[in-house]
């Protein structure tokens, strides 16, 4: 679904990315981890072009990423991205935010996004929310909206850039749960996380990136068994 081929980016004299090469196949769940700095940000979001690149190609279904315009604007709605800092509308009401992108951008009728919008708001226990507005929410309850929001849009891929970060210690798993319910229900996911045991327990292949480049990727048990390269083995016991 995702390919990102010889990606290369600066931001001025740093060097952000490094000959970044990555492949996630339909239904694969792919956790990234690293270093603060290490630039797994910046790869998240040159997926979805929220960043430019200055060589190489990132392709989402086989095609290059369109560079501007509309259909950009259609690429980016079919790979949803959830962020670490709660992105809902804080003027539209939990069911609005959710329907805004189906309606606006995909043309649904308001009464069939307002189905599918409770809908997805049950999948990720927030259904009695719905008419609330964002503030009225927790962080965790919010981070499921974000969520919700996202899947509105039939996305083929998700993007999850560190969703549980900002959260309190008691929230993060109720996040984590939607998260595992996607992944076993053969969502396609690129992961940034420092919820090793989340990457562990769901994740088809783990990444490790230091200073811009990928150090280091295999299956899960065996990345945090036996890493092969000094420079995880040295991260993974920082964070032990
Ligand atoms: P963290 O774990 O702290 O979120 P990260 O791995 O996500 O880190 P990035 O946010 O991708 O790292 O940043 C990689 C490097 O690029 C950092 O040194 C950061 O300071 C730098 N950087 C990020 N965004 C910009 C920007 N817009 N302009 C200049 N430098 C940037
Ligand atoms: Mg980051």
């Amino acid at each position: 679904v995702i390919e990102l081929r010889h990606v290369d980016k600066h931001f001025g004299s740093l060097h952000v990315l490094k000959d970044i090469n990555l492949k996630v196949g339909k239904g694969e769940v792919v956790v990234v981890i690293g270093p603060s700095g290490s630039g797994k940000s910046t790869l998240c979001r040159t997926i979805n072009r929220l960043e430019t690149i200055d060589s190489g190609e990132v392709l989402i279904e086989g095609k290059p990423l369109p560079q501007e315009g509309k259909e950009l604007a259609s690429t980016r709605a079919e790979i949803g991205m959830v962020f670490q800092s709660f992105n809902l509308f804080a003027h539209r009401s939990i069911i609005d935010n959710v329907t805004m992108g189906p309606v606006e951008v995909l043309g649904v009728s308001r009464d069939k996004a307002r189905e599918e919008g409770m809908e997805l708001l049950r999948r990720v226990g927030v259904a009695e929310q719905a008419e609330k507005m964002p503030a009225q929410l927790s962080g965790g309850q919010q981070q499921r909206v974000a969520i919700a929001r996202s899947l509105a849009m039939h996305p083929k891929a998700m993007l999850f850039d560190e969703p549980t970060s900002a959260l309190d210690p008691e929230m993060i798993n109720e996040v984590l749960d939607v998260m595992v319910e996607l992944a076993r229900g053969g969502m396609t996911m690129v992961v940034v996380t420092h919820e090793m045991g989340f990457a562990r327990r769901v994740s088809d292949r783990v990444v490790f990136m230091a200073d811009g480049a990928i150090i280091e990727e295999g299956k899960p048990d065996e990345f945090f068994e036996h890493p092969t390269t000094e420079r995880a083995r040295e991260f993974l016991d920082s964070i032990k």
